[in-house]
């Protein structure tokens, strides 16, 4: 078979994310620093944040290295990385294909997430069975240098994928060509090394997909880990009780974990996997900031703990099921019409016939906003955020971000649909008019 050329394969970038080169070096540089700031914003029982902003300043101008870099903790967040990889190969798992690329192609992965999870949580009940709370507390202690490792670590894999994206197959017949990522493959290295160049990067015989493996396993399973180290720090200063605020937060998020693995293959079509390079961005965001900014809420009530009583438990209760349900309800809806249209679960929903093949549904969830998932996602996101109370403003920095990451998700996914389904997509948009809050927005 003729192969195609590298131009006709990857053209070039000309729509860039985030305002450019300095649109993303602005965005490489806060969100780097973030898990810091409001690492040393909450540190102390009774000042988080601190009283005044000097008090901050004086704080961050008194960080010395070892504050923030410890090689055994870097150490250890390889040896978990590896762990995870080996769990990876040898817990057994099926194998689903993923979406057909536009060399027509379609890639296979190994789904075993649900099991590694299982297995790790048994691995944390005999630790704790063994050497009682003194890992987690280690844990806890050194917060701050798993940052740094993971940040370390994101940036390095970051960094190798972008050098060996450039890798030459053509002596090769027996390897494909490098197939890069629409939007990463500017020319600007800083951009193309951020927003990620080669889309589907696999290493070891091609065996392991870094970016499907980076978006699930270490950070979000690292995630739940830290949770657990919280609650355990909290159940040693209050002799062995923990609060409901702190039972809460840790189901609450733990059930978004365990649905993210139940329905692990869902993430096989998600933007990240289908579009998105595997740069800087998603290497950072995966094992860093989902680990170090989700679990701020877990963080902010080991050192406060909240008393939230029964009216405030019950809202927190109330506002958590109710969301996650219109975001479980809504994504499995989609699920389901895509994969069986016939199924009776969606039969009798609306939908509209578009040129390019696909349906898209108009009533049921679908029919309230375009995004309607979104807004589950972001309310249930709030339940987090209200198990804190409102003592301070540190951990509602959780929605703040993710409303804003929703919005623009929004409205690159509304950019994707639009180039696909033309005129079918304004059809569609004419009929359902909200992008993510029915009635608002
Ligand atoms: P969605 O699951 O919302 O899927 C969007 C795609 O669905 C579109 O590109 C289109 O794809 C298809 N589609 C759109 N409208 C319709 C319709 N009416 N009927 C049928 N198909 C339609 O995208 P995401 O991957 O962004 O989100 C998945 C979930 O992950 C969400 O719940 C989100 O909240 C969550 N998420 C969580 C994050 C976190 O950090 N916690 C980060 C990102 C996402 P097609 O081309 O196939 O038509």
């Amino acid at each position: 078979m003729a192969r195609p050329k590298s131009t006709l394969l990857n053209p070039r970038t000309t729509h860039f994310e985030f305002f450019g080169p300095i649109g993303v070096t602005f965005v490489f540089l806060t969100t780097s620093l973030l898990p810091y700031l409001l690492y040393f914003a909450c540190e102390q029982p009774g000042q988080c944040p601190p009283s005044s902003v000097t008090a901050l300043v004086n704080r961050l101008q008194a960080i010395t290295l070892a504050e923030l870099f410890n090689a055994q903790v870097c150490l250890l967040y390889i040896g978990w990385f590896l762990y995870l990889v080996v769990l990876y190969y040898v817990v057994p798992g099926s194998l689903v294909p993923g979406t057909e690329l536009r060399t027509g192609e379609r890639l296979t992965y190994r789904i075993n997430g649900f099991r590694s999870l299982l297995v790790t949580c048994g691995l944390i009940f005999l630790l704790h069975r063994v050497y009682g709370p003194a890992p987690f507390i280690y844990i806890t202690d050194h917060f701050v240098h798993w940052i740094t490792a993971a940040w370390l670590f994101a940036t390095l894999q970051a960094l190798f994928l972008y050098v060996r994206s450039f890798r030459n197959h053509s002596s090769k017949p027996a390897n494909p060509p490098v197939l890069l990522a629409l939007g990463g493959n500017s020319s600007n290295w800083f951009y193309d090394f951020f927003i990620g160049r080669e889309l589907n990067p696999r290493v070891l015989g091609g065996t392991l997909d870094l970016k499907v493996f980076c978006e699930l396993r270490p950070g979000i399973i690292g995630w739940l880990v830290l949770n657990f180290s919280f609650l355990i720090k909290q159940a040693q200063a209050l002799d062995g009780y923990i609060t409901e605020s702190m039972a809460l937060i840790f189901f609450l998020q733990g059930l978004y974990t365990f649905d993210t693995f139940i329905y692990e293959s869902s993430v096989l079509t998600t933007m990240d996997v289908t579009t998105d390079g595997f740069g800087w961005m998603l290497s950072f965001g995966d094992l860093a900031w989902v680990p170090f900014i989700f679990s701020i809420q877990a963080r902010y009530l080991a050192l406060e703990p909240v008393l939230l009583g029964p009216v405030g438990t019950g809202l927190v209760v109330a506002v958590g099921i109710a969301s996650f349900l219109i975001f479980r309800l809504s994504n499995s809806q989609k699920n389901i019409f895509r994969t069986n249209p016939h199924d009776p679960r969606v039969r009798g929903l609306k939908y509209i016939e578009t040129e390019s093949g696909s349906k898209l549904l108009i009533s049921g969830w679908w029919g309230l906003a375009r995004h309607i998932n979104y807004l589950g996602d972001w309310l249930f996101g709030l339940s987090w955020c209200l198990t804190t109370g409102f003592g301070s403003p540190i951990p509602y920095f959780y929605i703040i971000y993710f409303g804003i990451l929703l919005i623009h998700r929004e409205r690159r996914d509304d950019h994707k649909c639009r180039l696909k389904y033309k005129q079918d997509w304004d059809r569609y948009c004419s009929i359902v008019k909200y992008r993510i809050v029915p009635g608002i927005y």
